[in-house]
């Protein structure tokens, strides 16, 4: 681990002040905001991350579920996994969302990390963490390693000839799912952005990962109010029950009257290189009839453009599954 400044912010606009000393996009950022540490704490040991300057927002007022007047729920940034997890209004309204949590790494970790952090997550690819490893998302213009390599927890939708990193988070694919909004303060001052437009795919440039600028702080999420006859299931598919990342996962929110859907939000995780919302699948299951043969139809569409590596060919027929067995838990 490299030499770095430690400072603690007492409130959103010193963090903000604090976070403005970080460099470019296309240099790197070099000042680094740190509430959990569960991805950052990892990354900086293993000199993945070399930040000049980290910025503890812990102290910040950002660790409230709130329901607002018109229905929807905000979410702070510092709430941790844990608590939002186990939140009344999230057990009960986003039951997704708090399935997905509950499926996410060890109870410890899930104490410790926050939802802005977990939104920030880094991919698992194991050469992204080992720097005598050739990675373009480490270091752009190195080369990948994975493509030839070690490949078969990685990406099959939204690759890129210079990356096929998964993104790993399970809350990821629920927010996707349920249409969250991303809220973020900078220098140039507040915006908010839909989640379907947060994430990037790698393309040439697979060191980007959000529409993050440096020194941008995420301080919320706000997610629609909830829909009262949806049924949601967030199903992962993994290599052991717990504490492991998924090969395949599916979050479903779903409406059925009258024998069809008539509504449909559908993400995938464990596949795509970012949370990966279909709205191909979504196109399929609208107005069809609510039972596996369609279900496996969206799945299908979901799935149409995935690009197979040398080990993760089996992802595709995973996947597919995956999705068809949540759509067939969720309407029951
Ligand atoms: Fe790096 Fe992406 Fe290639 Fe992994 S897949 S080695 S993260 S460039």
């Amino acid at each position: 681990m490299e030499m770095f400044r430690f400072v603690k912010a007492a409130d959103v606009s010193q963090a903000i002040a604090a976070g403005a000393q970080a460099k470019t996009a296309q240099q790197g950022a070099q000042v680094r905001f740190i509430a959990g540490g569960t991805t950052l704490l990892d990354l900086m040991k293993l000199n993945v991350e070399k930040p000049g300057q980290v910025v503890d927002i812990n102290r910040l007022r950002l660790d409230k579920v709130e329901k607002l007047a018109d229905g929807r729920l905000k979410i702070g940034a510092l709430v941790r996994n844990s608590d939002l997890a186990h939140d009344p209004a999230v057990v009960k309204d986003y039951a997704v969302l708090s399935q997905a949590l509950l499926a996410g790494a060890s109870g410890q970790l899930r104490n410790m990390a926050t939802t802005g952090g977990n939104l920030l997550q880094r991919t698992r690819c194991l050469y992204f963490r080992n720097e005598a490893m050739a990675c373009n998302k480490r270091e752009p213009g190195s080369g990948c390693s994975a493509i030839e390599g070690d490949n078969r927890s990685l990406a099959i939708l939204g690759t890129s000839k210079d990356c096929i990193a998964t993104n790993p988070s399970d809350m990821n694919v629920a927010l996707a799912a349920l249409e969250a909004v991303i809220h973020i303060q900078g220098v140039k001052g507040e915006r908010a952005v839909a989640i379907a437009d947060f994430f990037l795919v790698p393309g040439s440039t697979p060191q980007r990962e959000t529409v993050l600028e440096p020194g941008d702080l995420i301080t919320h999420v706000t997610l629609p109010a909830p829909r009262a006859n949806a049924k949601q299931v967030y199903l992962k598919l993994r290599d052991r029950a717990s504490y492991e990342f998924a090969l395949s996962s599916a979050a479903v929110v779903v409406e059925v009257t009258g024998g069809k859907v008539s509504y449909a939000r559908v993400a995938l995780g464990g596949v795509g290189t970012k949370p990966w919302r279909s709205v191909e699948a979504e196109k399929v299951l609208l107005h069809g009839a609510a039972g596996e043969t369609h279900f496996r139809a969206a799945a299908e569409a979901a799935l149409k453009g995935a690009k197979a590596q040398s080990e993760n060919g089996f992802k595709v027929e995973l996947a597919k599954r995956c999705l068809t067995h949540a759509l067939v838990m969720a309407t029951g």
